[in-house]
């Protein structure tokens, strides 16, 4: 009997283990009798930085969700395994597999979360005589076109107008051409600590305990990845599509009217205050900004939270997120190589244990390990503000911050990290660096009573050695940053410290600089 061989994939649509939406572009025009979609699990991916275990097991397990709703819908689904013995570790490998096996006349894709992956794919594409098509992310409401447009109009980039230009354009929190409430920032309002008293009973979000699919990536991620960094033990993310949406109302019901006062906050034993928990699931695609956005604007309209909270959480969305983007891939690749400060040290070794006694951090590293989730403070302005007081190498930060997170993907933490927090780009995120003493850390934290170190001391046994070296960044940036306007009052009250006074810090920071890299206690 003569043998028929088997139909050729007309399409084939990569799905990312950041682009679990059924509604991407890359599904446009989809025949389930012709085209196939192909997920891969791969090493490379866990270990190109080294990954959290709660990092790895939330792409896994929402991967591995999404791959059994399209296999319910009925769709061909070319799914490689983690723990596959013929894994060839890489998107390359495992694409370069499938394509000699399935021939597809076209590969599809929506735009990917890193450059490196983008180029990747296009090169694999290439090799192997593929036509691809990388189509444009829907999930974002501005393109990468629209914001190169954007910047290329513009001497200088600033988000705050961006922001305005996207609410005048979607209309969002707008009365008529006006912002809602008169105001489009309400910052004054927001930005508070939370006294001596703290905050008092905060109402614990909604909790999504691991199903048997999670658990079983949970298991090949402890066998796999053994010796990498944090703990499994609080992994409670949203991992569907259904349960984002649920993490979304909880967020809407308990905590977004008190988001706006207290973003800024942080307090021991608290990891996620009045924060959304929302960004994993925003990321990975399991929700839309935009139902995001229109549920938290309806919270104002019916009277359910404030306008400085519903504004500064809409601020986040359709401002930080929308211009982190536009900023990585317009200066995307060599943005990742950036060092304005020509800062050179290594990353403290106890980045990765939390194991200091400098209190506040030890709170947030040890955070970040327990729970794969720190807020955007305890990021900014603890382990960010040191590695930036510290002078660490801006691509070591980069690594550390994308290894850590749950939510992390190179477009949104590269900006954030290089950019924002490190001064690397020269200030293309911010006007100038978020550089701050210990004291910043005593007002927004109870973190300063439980150390051995006093916030508002420079020098001497006691001294917070992020006033310390707050004033030795100062010193050594001062040529640089006297060009800053926004710089001049700090510098005039560095122009107050008497040369005996500078020799001094000069000589503590050095053993704090010397301690911190050992990655001993100073
Ligand atoms: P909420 O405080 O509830 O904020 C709501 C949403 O707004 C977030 O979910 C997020 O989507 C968005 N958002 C908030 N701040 C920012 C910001 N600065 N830039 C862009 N979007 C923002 N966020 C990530 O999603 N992935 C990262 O890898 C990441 N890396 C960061 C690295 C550094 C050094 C810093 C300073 C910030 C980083 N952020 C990152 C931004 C922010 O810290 C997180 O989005 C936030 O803490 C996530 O928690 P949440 O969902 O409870 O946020
Ligand atoms: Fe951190 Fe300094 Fe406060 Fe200690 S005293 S918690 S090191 S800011």
């Amino acid at each position: 009997m003569k043998k028929h061989p088997a139909k050729r994939t007309r399409h084939l649509v990569l799905v990312l283990g950041d682009q679990l939406d059924r509604h991407s572009a890359a599904f446009d025009g989809f025949d389930p009798a012709a085209d196939a979609v192909w997920m891969a699990e791969v090493p490379e991916e866990s270990t190109h930085v080294w990954s959290h275990k709660a990092r790895i097991t939330m792409f896994l397990s929402a991967m591995r969700h999404f791959r059994d709703a399209l296999k319910k819908e009925g769709l061909t689904v070319h799914y490689r395994l983690l723990d596959h013995p013929e894994n060839r570790g890489s998107l390359s490998g495992e694409l370069t597999r499938t394509l000699k096996q399935l021939k597809p006349k076209r590969l599809i894709s929506a735009v990917p979360g890193a450059w490196r992956v983008q180029r990747a794919l296009k090169k694999t594409a290439q090799a192997m005589h593929t036509q691809i098509d990388i189509r444009p992310d829907r999930h974002f409401l501005a393109s990468s076109e629209a914001f190169s447009q954007y910047a290329a109009q513009r001497k200088q980039l600033r988000m705050e107008f961006f922001y305005r230009q996207v609410r005048k354009k979607t209309g969002i929190l707008m009365a008529g051409d006006k912002p809602a409430g008169g105001k489009w920032n309400f910052d004054a309002e927001n930005r508070q600590g939370f006294g001596k008293e703290g905050p008092g009973s905060v109402p614990a979000p909604r909790s999504f305990p691991p199903n048997s699919l999670t658990r079983e990536v949970m298991a090949a991620v402890e066998k796999r990845f053994p010796d990498h960094p944090g703990s499994l033990k609080r992994f409670d993310w949203p991992i569907t599509p259904k349960q984002a949406r649920l993490a979304l109302d909880d967020f809407i019901d308990h905590r977004l009217h008190r988001f706006g006062p207290y973003q800024d906050a942080m307090w021991t034993g608290e990891p996620y205050l009045y924060h959304s928990r929302l960004s994993a699931a925003m990321n990975l695609k399991l929700l839309d900004p935009r139902e995001v956005v229109a549920a938290v604007e309806k919270a104002y309209h019916t009277g359910q939270a404030p306008l400085n909270s519903v504004e500064g959480f809409i601020r986040q969305i359709i401002g930080w997120r929308e211009y982190v983007r536009g900023v990585y891939w317009f200066f995307m690749p060599d943005y990742l190589n950036r060092n304005t400060l020509g800062a050179a040290r290594p990353l403290p070794r106890f980045y990765w244990t939390g194991e200091t006694d400098m209190n506040c951090l030890r709170q947030a590293i040890g955070q970040t390990l327990e729970y794969g989730l720190c807020h955007h403070i305890q990021r900014l302005m603890v382990t960010g503000l040191f590695a930036l007081l510290l002078g660490v190498k801006p691509q070591e930060v980069h690594a550390w911050y994308l290894a850590v997170y749950v939510d992390a993907v190179e477009w949104i933490e590269l900006p954030n990290t290089l950019g924002m927090s490190q001064f690397a780009d020269g200030g293309v995120m911010a006007s100038k660096p978020y550089a701050a003493s210990g004291k910043y850390i005593q007002r927004m934290s109870n973190y300063c009573v439980d150390c051995p170190y006093e916030p508002g001391q420079s020098t001497g046994e006691k001294a917070c050695p992020f006033t310390t070296l707050y004033w030795d960044f100062l010193m050594r940036h001062e040529s640089l940053l006297r060009k800053n306007p926004r710089m001049q009052l700090q510098l005039r009250n560095l122009n107050r410290l008497s040369p005996e006074e500078r020799r001094r810090l000069k000589g503590q920071a050095d053993r704090v600089k010397a301690f911190a890299t050992n990655s001993e206690n100073p």
